[in-house]
């Protein structure tokens, strides 16, 4: 018998099948909407488990949040016509949401829609919930269902929230090593998971040695080649259980397309119309596997809004944030070897200091600081993909320069938000990201040349999952000249965990013991509060 929370009565036929479209519940076989696997009037599933890739939730809202799976019953099929062993038409799936983990409070059955143009993959809108509260889905068809996944509502806009706790990600090169680092985040059960880019690699590490193969052995390019390659990551069953135990947001670095691209121009000097067109698989693909919400973020061609805030009651408004689609052009770009990530002296590259270069691009960047000016929480989280202080280095000639790849490659941007925080008074401003394969610890300072700047946001970088470190000393060595460092460690892998509430903010970096163990153990290698008020992490 099924019950609506909290008052016991049963659902309203509206309700119990809102989501449900046309379809009537249990007649899955609408003989428009059936694809090839449907064709005795049942999904055949005798070749294989269709929900392999396991589920995920995401974009929540107060009444609700984003149902993800895709169908694949063959995931690595290697047949171009067939992405996962899937061909023919429309799918439906059925859905189940209820109240508690063992599926037991039914809230709500629906019948969502697996679209072949995104490569049977499911993106449901659910609303009507509580907010909240989580809650639990799976899948369904024909004889298979999914594993259970745990989702959320926001609390009611303005409401009290008086803890999160949540962990950012970032950074997981398969082929570099086992995903201990996501088995032990899973373990810890947070309310939220924040992926902040590189979540699959499109490249195939030849100079290093690795651990476990990218499959299909090439770069990817195509939109085949980006689907197998989010294919073989979340066939992994650590990966799997990260977006199954929490809800996740998710922004992209560069990656998810091709290493150090910023905008419509690739490292390695292809015509911007022909990297659109790789840009657009890319991202294409990316859709097809995050929990992201369609209305806001199907891809058009090569454009993909990504870019969206969520509010946790008064406690956290986090905004999520595309640091490469609208980048200007990397600074002094330029064969032979500047497409990409270089280091570069403010006397040969003036073109970096240029005030009319935004990491953002001028419409995020406007979005951003009104959403900042106009916040009434308590902590304001901007959750993006790379490192945001100042980090001053020497070049091989022994000059200080810096990298252009970052936000040292975009500093009138940097500025121009860090004053934002400071002249709207933004209340407790942390900037989380990811990228650079070390944790970092970071005041941040409109003006980073003024000892008497103040500080205004807090910085956090994760490591990496699974990728491999640059060399230690390469930053090590130049601490000294950046004070407003507070921690650099790049040595380990791991992940952050945050719990969060009205008066501060207690950020451990987590670090596992071996990149090529599976079995490696966790430890936490530094603990930092950050003081409601206060900006600027402590260690504890
Ligand atoms: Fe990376
Ligand atoms: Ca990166």
């Amino acid at each position: 018998m099924m019950r609506r929370i909290g008052n016991g009565s049963l659902p309203s036929r509206r309700s119990f099948l809102q989501g449900a479209s046309a379809l009537t519940l249990g007649a899955l076989a609408s003989p428009s909407l059936v694809g090839r696997a449907f064709a005795g009037g049942r999904p055949d599933w005798s070749k294989g488990n269709p929900f392999s890739l396991g589920v995920a939730s995401g974009a929540p809202s107060a009444d609700g949040f984003v149902l993800w799976t895709r169908l694949v019953p063959d995931p690595l099929s290697t047949d171009p016509a067939m992405p996962g062993g899937m061909s023919g038409g429309t799918v439906p799936v059925g859905y189940e949401i209820a109240e508690d983990e063992a599926m037991t409070r039914l809230v709500r059955k629906g019948i969502a829609t697996a679209e072949p143009r995104f490569a049977w993959s499911v993106h449901e809108v659910v609303g009507g919930l509580k907010p909240g509260r989580p809650y639990w889905y799976r899948f369904t068809s024909g004889d298979a269902s999914s594993r259970v996944g745990r989702a959320m509502t926001l609390p009611a806009p303005g409401t009290t929230l008086d803890r999160l706790r949540f962990a950012f990600a970032s950074c997981s090169n398969y082929e570099h090593g086992y995903y201990a680092s996501y088995r032990h985040l899973a373990d810890e059960h947070p309310d939220l998971v924040i992926f902040l880019g590189d979540y699959i690699y499109e490249s195939i590490d030849t100079k290093h040695p690795i651990v476990r193969k990218h499959s299909d052995g090439v770069e990817a390019r195509t939109l085949r080649q980006y689907r197998n390659r989010y294919t073989q990551y979340k066939l992994d069953e650590s990966l799997q259980r990260v977006h199954a135990v929490a809800p996740s947001l998710a922004t992209w670095d560069d990656h998810e397309v091709q290493n150090d691209y910023a905008g419509e121009w690739s490292p390695s000097f292809e015509d911007p119309a022909k990297f659109l067109l790789r840009r657009a698989a890319a991202y294409q693909a990316f859709y097809e596997h995050m929990p992201v919400r369609p209305a806001l973020s199907t891809p058009h061609g090569p454009s993909m809004r990504l870019y969206d805030r969520f509010a946790f009651g008064d406690l956290v408004r986090i905004s999520m944030i595309d640091g490469r689609q609208y980048r200007s052009r990397e600074a002094c770009y330029g064969p032979p070897n500047k497409g990409g990530g270089h280091l570069e002296t403010d006397a040969s590259c003036p073109e970096r200091l240029s005030a009319t270069r935004s990491m953002m691009g001028t419409t995020q960047e406007k979005w951003l600081y009104d959403g900042l000016s106009g916040s009434k929480a308590r902590w304001n989280v901007i959750a993006q993909d790379v490192l945001m202080a100042k980090f001053a280095q020497k070049d091989e000639t022994g000059q200080t320069a810096y990298w252009v790849e970052d936000w040292n490659g975009y500093p009138a941007n940097r500025t121009r938000l860090l004053q934002h925080i400071h002249d709207a008074h933004v209340d407790n401003a942390v900037v989380i990201g990811g990228d650079s394969h070390c944790f970092w610890t970071n005041d941040l300072k409109p003006d980073f040349d003024d000892p008497r700047s103040p500080t205004v946001a807090t910085e956090f970088v994760g490591t990496s999952i699974s990728s491999r470190p640059p060399p230690y000393e390469l930053f090590a060595t130049a601490l000294p000249e950046n004070p407003h460092v507070r921690f650099f460690e790049s040595r380990k892998r791991g992940y952050v965990s945050v719990d969060l509430d009205a008066r501060r903010m207690t950020t451990k970096l987590q670090a596992i013991s071996d990149v090529t163990d599976p079995n490696a153990t966790l430890s936490t290698l530094k603990t930092f509060v950050v003081e409601s008020g206060r900006p600027g992490a402590v260690e504890a």
